[in-house]
């Protein structure tokens, strides 16, 4: 059992077993699988061992570089340096158990803008050819194993400290495994350098369009021009980046920060699942070209538009509602008082299911995808995989709201009477 009664998550310690091997897996799957090679490549579907051992396998060695390591070190903490450095307004998060709320220096975008000022001006005196483009395309695979020993260090010392620090713990069942995985204290800090709230925005979200930019550049640099769909790829996802990063605060009020543990799930997630997986996209298309042309662009943009437009609208809706019920774009809203001075809105994008917002989320997803054309299953890994994900994400965020709201959310149930997707499920 968890602190709070919530039994195990995740299938408990084998689940945990399972994500931490299975995750590293798959973020190496996919770059063997999806290369410049093909995607998959035809030798490696007629014989997949003797063509993976003789010309894929780079051997143990090849799997990781101190120099790319030590580079992306010289990155985190030059982040870190910009979060102390740079401006940025102080911001108080959610209620604790205690009736404290933590204080958290907010400048992610500024060190964002900063990062991307310096890889612009670069660019524009060294053009495609500035080394990071190369070098990124050249080690991505040595950049894999960088960032998951890192998310394996800062794990690992989030669960031990938490130990001697007395900070408010999030798990702690006594499986060190399970603990270790799910995440232990809740918000660890160093200093006051949020560990938690840093990896969820910066390292991993900056570098994801860094990443995708080194794919437009590859794709530049050997067939001589940037196709529409690689634009379009790049566009939304640095578009859902800058947003992120533009709406930090709103990040506070997430089930990340309030409610899950630091652990190998986040830190793996922040800092190697998203940025290196979800650069798919673009990374396919930096050796494997697609024009979309008009038809297709308008195609495209629609999808973007229609899953932006639900999801901004709504993640915008409940952060205005929940810190600031006044703002006129919410006073309108139809709601219902719960015994824990929580108010759940009931009309607007919440009344129309319980979880709008994934399915905007989700829908944006198959714009990302569809860019890549239909030549191959692996570049729609993103659809699938963030599918299973918001299905039980929606899940646990329900079994938490239960126990936190009791009759009052069964009351809210029969009101928002879907989940994700209304009338269907
Ligand atoms: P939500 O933003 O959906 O927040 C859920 C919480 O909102 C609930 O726990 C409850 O918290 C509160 N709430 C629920 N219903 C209502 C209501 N009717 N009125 C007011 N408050 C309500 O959760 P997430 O953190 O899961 O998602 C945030 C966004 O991040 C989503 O758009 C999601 O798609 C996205 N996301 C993206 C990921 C990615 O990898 N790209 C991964 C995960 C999320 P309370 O206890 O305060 O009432």
């Amino acid at each position: 059992m968890a602190i709070d009664g919530l039994e195990y998550e995740f299938g408990g310690p084998i689940g945990a077993l399972g994500v931490t091997l299975g995750t590293p897996f798959v973020t190496y799957a996919l770059y063997f699988t999806c290369n410049e090679g093909g995607c998959p490549n035809p030798a490696l579907l007629s014989d997949p061992i003797g063509h993976f051992k003789t010309e894929v396998w780079p051997g143990w060695s090849g799997l990781f570089s101190s120099k790319v390591t030590a580079y992306y070190a010289a990155y985190w903490f030059g982040l870190v340096a910009l979060q102390y450095i740079l401006p940025g307004k102080t911001v108080l998060g959610t209620v604790l158990k205690d009736g404290t709320r933590l204080k958290y220096k907010l400048n992610g975008f500024e060190s964002f803008m900063l990062v991307l000022s310096y890889c612009g001006a670069m660019t524009y005196m060294e053009g495609f050819d500035w080394w990071l483009w190369a070098f990124i395309w050249d080690n991505f695979l040595q950049l894999i194993t960088g960032t998951l020993l890192f998310a394996i260090a800062m794990s690992v010392y989030c669960y031990t400290s938490s130990f001697f620090t007395g900070e408010p713990l999030a798990t702690n069942t006594g499986n060190i495994l399970y603990d270790w995985f799910i995440g232990r204290p809740l918000n660890p800090r160093i200093h006051n350098l949020d560990l938690k709230s840093f990896c969820e925005l910066r390292p991993g979200m900056i570098m994801w369009p860094i990443l995708n930019f080194a794919f437009l550049a590859h794709q530049y640099n050997t067939h001589g021009y940037v196709s529409d769909s690689m634009l379009l790829v790049n566009v939304f996802q640095f578009w859902y980046v800058f947003d992120a990063l533009y709406n930090e605060p709103a990040v506070l009020t997430t089930m990340d920060i309030t409610t899950d543990g630091f652990g190998f799930m986040l830190a793996f997630g922040d800092l190697c699942w998203v940025p290196l997986t979800y650069c798919l996209q673009a990374r396919y298309l930096a050796s494997h070209p697609v024009d979309l042309g008009y038809l297709g662009l308008a195609g495209v943009l629609a999808v973007q538009g229609a899953g932006y437009y639900i999801f901004r609208n709504a993640n915008s809706t409940k952060n205005s509602f929940r810190t600031n019920p006044k703002d006129p774009k919410v006073k309108d809203i139809k709601y219902i008082e719960t015994k824990s001075g929580s108010k759940l809105m009931v009309s607007g994008w919440w009344g129309v299911s319980r979880h709008i917002n994934y399915l905007g989320d989700w829908i944006m997803a198959w714009a990302w995808c569809l860019p890549t054309g239909f030549g191959t299953p692996i570049t729609y890994f993103y659809v699938a995989y963030f599918a299973v994900l918001l299905l039980h994400r929606e899940r646990r965020d329900e079994a938490k709201c239960k126990a936190k709201y009791g009759e009052d959310w069964k009351r809210y149930t029969e009101i928002v009477k879907y989940r994700i997707i209304p009338g269907i499920y």
